[in-house]
């Protein structure tokens, strides 16, 4: 990952960002809290109209992978508790169609799924051609709450790695395209998510006493992210890791990078099987 500064004090252009915060394969990164507020020279009031431009794109271009039909889009959001995955899927996946969108919420394994190997709930939530799904968690939490709270032995978590990489790749095999995205937030800001939702009683719904355990174990999960990253940010399927203590720098992140995504996409619209300009309607 770059500095975050653009020369002369200016503001990185927004087609800059995901170069900057792509974890290249094997890199190390460090989750240092004072990242979690970078701005990249941006102001909310410049950030506003850009997420708006880039999220009417975004609608553009869903429609044609859609329309396609041979190319998907799978999108992991992952975070700590209060790192604002909902928010994001709020501000910026609402740029999409919800015909031709899934999002999947992964929560603790069922009983039933509990009978399966960890990757058969998540497979089935893949998105298809010409679709875009949206993970709010993952397979990832099979190498972070299990490896941190010990769910599995060690050498269990440990070989997943390799096998949520290969999974991947075959998705990718399948034209469903691969982007994951770690929202990044500083203790902090964890502590104003947690305490909002205390105060306010439309949120308490929202607030999980077993939260405050995860963040006694922030040092733990930060490991545990760093590993992520080193292992499984592979070219195909690459991790970014986005600044989220300011929402509107998350926001015109995500948006950037989901737009990377599809324009990476080769997507046409599909030939008629009939001549239009043949056709005369009375
Ligand atoms: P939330 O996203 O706040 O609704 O919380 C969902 C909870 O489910 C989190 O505490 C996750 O750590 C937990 N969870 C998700 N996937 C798994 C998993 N594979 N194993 C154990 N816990 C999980
Ligand atoms: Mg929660």
């Amino acid at each position: 990952m770059g500095k975050g500064q653009g020369r002369n004090g200016g503001a990185v252009p927004a087609g800059k960002l995901p170069g900057l915060l792509r974890v290249h394969p094997g890199e190390h990164v460090r989750l240092r809290d004072g990242d979690a507020g970078r701005r990249f020279g941006w102001t909310e009031e410049e950030a506003g109209p850009e997420l708006v431009r880039m999220k009417a794109r975004l609608g553009e271009l869903q429609y044609k992978l859609y329309a396609d039909g041979r190319f998907g889009l799978l999108v992991v959001l992952q975070a700590l508790d209060g790192g604002g995955k909902d928010s994001t899927i709020r501000h910026v996946c609402s740029a999409f169609n919800p015909q031709g969108c899934t999002v999947t919420a992964f929560k603790a394994p069922s009983a039933e799924e509990l009978k399966h190997d960890y990757l058969w709930r998540v497979h089935q939530r893949v998105p298809g051609r010409g679709e875009v799904g949206i993970f709010n968690r993952s397979h990832y939490e099979d190498v972070l709450v299990v490896r941190v709270d010990s769910l599995v032995p060690k050498n269990i978590w440990q070989r997943r790695y390799d096998e949520i990489n290969a999974f991947e790749q075959q998705l990718v095999h399948a034209d469903i395209g691969v982007v994951k995205i770690f929202l990044h937030i500083s203790r902090d800001e964890q502590k104003r998510n947690f305490q909002q939702r205390l105060d306010d009683p439309r949120k308490h719904w929202k607030f999980d006493p077993t939260d405050l355990k995860k963040r006694e174990q922030w040092p733990q999960y930060q490991r545990a992210f760093e590993d992520v990253f080193r292992r499984c940010s592979t070219r195909d399927a690459p991790w970014y890791v986005v600044p989220a203590d300011h929402k509107w720098v998350r926001d015109l992140v995500v948006a950037r990078i989901l737009l990377d995504a599809l324009e990476a996409l080769p997507l046409k619209w599909p030939k008629p099987k009939y001549n239009p300009g043949k056709i005369r309607l009375e």
